[in-house]
């Protein structure tokens, strides 16, 4: 049927300033043609450098992706568990891993990383990748065939997997030096990797990893930062990234495009609820314990009153009078639980503005708890992330991938609400972030070199230790 979600005078700027490459199927994708048109044109350009590199990937992954020939002489090699011979194109595998937002933000470190080392990145799909999201390289999937020869394997891999790199380093198994390669091997750089797995952040470790055919990669954490660290990466990023805070901002624009079923969700949602209004507001809400504690309620109204993101509300007069015409702000909260909004929203119909403004405060869904094997579920928690990007002003919660995604879509700083030690509303309640990135939360501390520890928030300018968490590090 027609499609009936697009808003009048549709911007020109559909392809997001040449991020994305033209000729896919309009209809098979119906978000990449039409975010433009509910986003604000990004302030950030991406390089001309990155353009052309987007476009030399995707031509190298119409050549070398699933079942081209050269796909296919790596799984022979794969299948026959001799040495590896060098081939024509290499690999990496990421593997689906923890919520969603971290997955986003995974995903694109591993993109970055196959972009930096010239590798063709494979996508396990895991339950609903691609329930969730478009392809986002024209002609070859970036899925994984379901016939890979290490499928069934690839949920098992963990710290405990004998081929990881740093099991196989730290058992003397990998003579790095030799001719003589793995036909593959599994990166462990999850949250609970050891130091001999983090020696993939040096670079005597990134020349031998090179040559290696296939690499499978495992990982919850945005590990960007430290890539910024590696001497031989080091002049690519900054010709890649002028602007350093971009980078998930640029790359999570180029790869995530809602599914229809999704963009559904997102466009019926926005239409409704948050179209109208003068200023859209979005509050993310991620609280690390049970129910709707009232110091979280506290914080959320220290931060917002403080920074004049939302108008006070006057307690003795039953109607103020707006001067001019009445502006209209809506709050698009979201939680997996449902009594913040309800406070909020009924604080703002039981008392009247101190400005005469209105504010409406609107929450998606409240799912109660986390349900990442669940097909709407996971949808919802796209489309929140997706709704929350669209807003003119945001609030987040520390630690939260979550709101990471949004900000980074959306090229917002956001405030972002301290983590509550021992139940108490922190004060300040929150502060206004440096930069737009996401934060590494389990960065390693190693100095390759010297082959001792080093705080790495402390090397470069632009790799810094992150607002919300004080050995995290994210890029400025
Ligand atoms: P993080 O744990 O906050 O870093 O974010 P993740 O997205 O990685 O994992 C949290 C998961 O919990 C999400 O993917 C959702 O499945 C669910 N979730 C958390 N907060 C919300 C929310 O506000 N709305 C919805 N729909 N789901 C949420």
């Amino acid at each position: 049927g027609e499609v009936s979600s697009q808003p009048a005078n549709m911007p020109k700027n559909t392809l997001l300033d040449g991020l994305l490459a033209p000729g896919f199927d309009e209809g098979s994708c119906l978000s990449r043609y039409q975010s433009s048109s509910y986003r604000k044109a990004s302030s950030r350009r991406p390089s001309s450098y990155l353009l052309s590199r987007l476009r030399s990937y995707e031509d190298l992954h119409k050549r070398c992706g699933p079942h081209t020939k050269s796909y296919n002489s790596t799984v022979e090699q794969l299948k026959s568990g001799h040495g590896a011979s060098s081939t024509e194109c290499k690999y990496v595998v990421w593997i689906a891993f923890s919520g969603l937002g971290n997955r986003i933000l995974t995903l694109s470190s591993a993109f970055l990383y196959a972009l930096l080392t010239n590798r063709v990145l494979l996508v396990d799909p895991g339950k609903d990748m691609a329930d969730l999201f478009c392809e986002p390289f024209p002609e070859k999937s970036w899925l994984l065939p379901i016939d890979f020869p290490l499928k069934d394997q690839l949920n098992t891999f963990d710290q405990e997997t004998p081929h990881s790199f740093g099991n196989m380093l730290k058992n003397n198994l990998l003579d790095t030096s030799k001719e003589s390669l793995p036909s593959y091997l599994y990166l462990h750089l999850a949250h609970d990797y050891d130091d001999h797995d983090k020696l993939f952040f040096c670079d005597q470790d990134q020349t031998f990893l090179s040559r290696v055919p296939l690499l499978i990669m495992k990982t919850d954490n945005y590990f960007v930062p430290s890539l910024f660290l590696i001497p031989s990466f080091e002049h690519e990023l900054s010709t890649l990234f002028p602007q350093k805070e971009t980078v998930f901002h640029h790359l999570g624009r180029y790869l995530f495009h809602p599914s229809n079923h999704v963009w559904g969700l997102i466009t019926r949602y926005y239409q409704a609820y948050l179209s109208k209004a003068d200023e859209r507001i979005g509050i993310q809400i991620r609280v690390f314990e049970e129910g709707t504690p009232q110091h979280v309620m506290d914080q959320i109204s220290a931060c917002t009153l403080k920074e004049k993101l939302l108008p006070e509300v006057d307690l003795e007069r039953s109607i103020v009078a707006s001067s001019g015409k009445q502006n209209l702000k809506a709050v698009l909260m979201t939680s997996l639980t449902s009594g913040y909004s309800e406070n909020l929203r009924n604080m703002y119909w039981e008392h009247p503005t101190v400005t005469g403004e209105v504010v409406g405060v609107f929450q998606p869904s409240h799912e109660e708890f986390q349900q990442t094997e669940k097909h709407l579920h996971n949808r919802k928690a796209w489309a929140e992330m997706y709704l929350l990007s669209l807003t003119d002003v945001l609030v987040t919660s520390a630690w939260s991938t979550f709101g990471y995604v949004a900000q980074g879509l959306g090229g917002l700083k956001p405030w972002i609400l301290y983590k509550p030690e021992n139940q108490t509303a922190p004060d300040p309640a929150c502060r206004q972030v440096m930069s737009m990135e996401p934060c590494f939360h389990a960065p390693p501390f190693y100095d390759c070199k010297a082959k001792t520890g080093v705080d790495t928030g402390a090397l470069v300018p632009h790799v810094r230790h992150c607002e919300d968490m004080s050995w995290g590090l994210k890029l400025v």
